[in-house]
């Protein structure tokens, strides 16, 4: 096929593509705030989510970050954020838990504490984005009840947004979130015995 002709046809089907885009754009007329859950398996998801926490930021928007995970390991977003983002309301389940399903006690309270400081987010119109990282674990374990975070997640202010990540979730917290990624691990620089690296992957 001659270039001229190569070409002719890339101008169509681009110019195909864009009319489908733009209808879809036309079409969407709804705006308000969005829900989001990053799952799955594969490496991607609190990363993710901390784009979007620097998008929102670059606009100057209200953002809250919760982290309900064990507070041993520092992870690079965390420095960052606590010590060059005041602006950033942080919070850090800590080192009330163990993942130690002996101490099935300790993790709940600590569970409970941390769905304190993030409830609260998700009912303050101030908040333009929270960051609920790693929550699924804590509705896989029953450490929280599904319910009341499910009712909290749909009844938050219209104009917030909210990422939610973690493997799993079941399929009622699913239901309810606008746009559900799941990252599918091809494969992870793990399993070639490769160490988990400051600033990529903590
Ligand atoms: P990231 O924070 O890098 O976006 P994630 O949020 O998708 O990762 P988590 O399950 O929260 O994944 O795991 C966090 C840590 O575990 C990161 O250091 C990440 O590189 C590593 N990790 C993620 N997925 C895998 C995997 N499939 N195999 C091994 N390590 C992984
Ligand atoms: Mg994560």
């Amino acid at each position: 096929m001659s270039d001229e002709k190569k070409n002719a046809r890339h101008k169509a089907s681009m110019e195909k593509q864009k009319a489908r885009v733009d209808a879809h754009i036309e079409a969407a007329d709804t705006e308000r705030g969005v829900a989001i859950l990053l799952t799955g398996n594969g490496k991607g998801k609190s990363s993710s989510a901390f784009g979007m926490v620097m998008r929102a930021l670059g606009y100057g928007h209200k953002v809250g970050v919760v982290q309900f995970i064990k507070g041993q390991q520092l992870s690079g977003e965390e420095i960052y954020l606590r010590e060059q983002c005041p602006q950033v309301d942080f919070y850090q389940m800590g080192t009330g838990f163990t993942w130690d399903t002996q101490d099935r006690d300790g993790d709940i309270k600590a569970a409970k504490e941390t769905w304190a400081v993030a409830r609260p987010m998700l009912e303050d119109p101030a908040y333009d984005l929270v960051v609920l990282d790693e929550l699924t674990y804590m509705l896989a374990y029953n450490y929280l009840p599904e319910q009341e975070v499910l009712e909290a997640l749909e009844n938050r202010p219209a104009e917030q947004s909210v990422v939610v990540t973690g493997r799993g979730g079941g399929s009622a917290l699913q239901e309810i979130m606008d746009t559900v990624s799941e990252v599918k691990e091809v494969k992870h620089a793990f399993q070639a015995g490769i160490k988990a690296r400051r600033g990529v992957d903590y």
